[in-house]
């Protein structure tokens, strides 16, 4: 017999959800993390008394009951709304796009119907056509002085492609609403966890055997034999030792800087969308905490950037080639009888919090009915 049931590879929230689920129906459960720290991505570290995201900031909403409610059985959640800021050449706008926005771009809206007549209008020269890049789904959403502010240089930066080149799905994430409503999300509840993700994953993995440091290809075959399975959460490619080729990545700089004063921009999210400034958001982390007391204040430069192997990845990159490789990937992974492929490195996957920790659900299920 076997020392564990499971070894999982990735303290993330896939990894942390798949092990929690599994502990507590009675499974011996092994964690390994090649970080120093729990959590993967939605890590955070006080700084000067405040939570700092450490891997980008971080906003959990869902619209599964479930998932809100498995959360919030760990740690209590605040009540925060994201409602970023877009700063071009000194202006400010409301995000999403919605009536703050379009009233305060074009002086003579007030109704919605007034802002519909002008996107309507800048949408003419479309000619009706279906869009089939990011610039002519954006322009077919919200018109082209929109486009231009506070959408093209955002995403150039970015993805450093033109707009032209990149899939209209990016800019569909973002809510158009022709209400007053500065709420960035559509979805049901929202907030962020009390005390900071660390807490909510330190809960998870409570009772837990956890090795941090640990690097799964530095031992792989001893790994394989002191457990009967192995849910693996880490790269894909990597685990099949890159043979079909490299999956590549967008990646993010962080640039983190006290400041000695108590507000620094006044809100948790400032997005820069014009070329002015390399950096396309500006976090200031106490923000996210609305009884943050605190006289310093935390605030990350977020700067977009090519991806290379020694960096974090962050962002998949869903062009045809990646597409193609990823999918040959997931075809070698399916022939994995022992190992399970799960979270956004293991599936090539751009994933929300809340659709992890679905995803891990279903795949302790698939597990518990085998
Ligand atoms: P990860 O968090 O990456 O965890 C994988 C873990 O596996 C890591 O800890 C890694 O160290 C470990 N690992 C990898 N390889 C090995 C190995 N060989 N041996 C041992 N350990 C290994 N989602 C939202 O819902 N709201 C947001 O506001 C939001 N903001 C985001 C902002 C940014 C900048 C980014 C990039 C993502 C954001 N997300 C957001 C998505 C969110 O980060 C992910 O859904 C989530 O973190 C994915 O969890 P995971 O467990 O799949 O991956
Ligand atoms: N976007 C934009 N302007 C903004 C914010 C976002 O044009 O001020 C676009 C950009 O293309 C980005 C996409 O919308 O990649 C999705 O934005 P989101 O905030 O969901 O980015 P993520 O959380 O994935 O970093």
């Amino acid at each position: 017999m076997k020392q564990y049931d499971y070894l999982i590879v990735g303290s993330g929230l896939f990894g942390a959800t798949v092990a929690n689920k599994l502990h507590a129906s009675g499974k011996k459960v092994l964690v390994i993390d090649k970080r120093a720290n729990i959590a993967g991505n939605i890590y955070t570290e006080e700084i000067e008394g405040i939570q700092v995201h450490k891997y980008g900031a971080h906003i959990f909403h869902t619209d599964y009951k479930n998932v809100w409610e498995y959360v919030n059985s760990f740690v209590e959640f605040n009540r925060f709304t994201n409602s970023p800021i877009a700063r071009i050449n000194g202006e400010i706008y409301n995000m999403p796009f919605n009536m703050n926005t379009f009233s305060k771009l074009w002086s003579d809206v007030v109704t919605p119907d007034d802002a519909k007549k002008h996107i309507d209008e800048e949408k003419k020269e479309l000619h009706g056509k279906k869009p089939e890049n990011l610039e002519e789904q954006a322009i077919s959403l919200v018109g082209r002085t929109i486009y231009e502010k506070l959408i093209k240089g955002y995403t150039e930066k970015q993805w450093h492609r033109s707009c032209t080149e990149l899939p209209s799905f990016i800019i569909k994430r973002l809510p158009v609403r022709f209400t007053y409503d500065n709420n960035y999300f559509n979805d049901k509840y929202q907030g962020i966890p009390i005390g900071g993700y660390t807490k909510l994953v330190e809960q998870m993995l409570e009772g837990i055997e956890v090795r941090l440091n640990t690097n799964y290809f530095d031992n792989r075959d001893e790994f394989n034999s002191i457990a009967n399975k192995i849910v693996y959460t880490g790269m894909i490619d990597e685990y099949f030792g890159y043979k079909l080729g490299r999956l590549e990545y967008r990646s993010l700089k962080f640039d983190t800087k006290i400041y000695d004063t108590e507000n620094f921009q006044g809100n948790a999210v400032v997005n820069y969308t014009g070329h002015e400034e390399e950096y396309t958001r500006v976090i200031e982390h106490k923000h996210f905490d609305d009884t943050n007391k605190s006289e310093k204040t935390v605030v990350t430069y977020e700067y977009p950037s090519d991806w290379n192997p020694e960096m974090e990845a962050y962002y998949v990159i869903n062009d045809d080639r990646n597409n193609m490789l990823a999918e040959e990937y997931r075809k070698l992974a399916a022939k994995e009888s022992n190992v399970i492929f799960g979270g956004r490195l293991a599936e090539y996957k751009y994933y929300d919090m809340d659709d992890v920790i679905k995803a891990a659900f279903d795949c302790v299920e698939n597990l518990e009915n085998k």
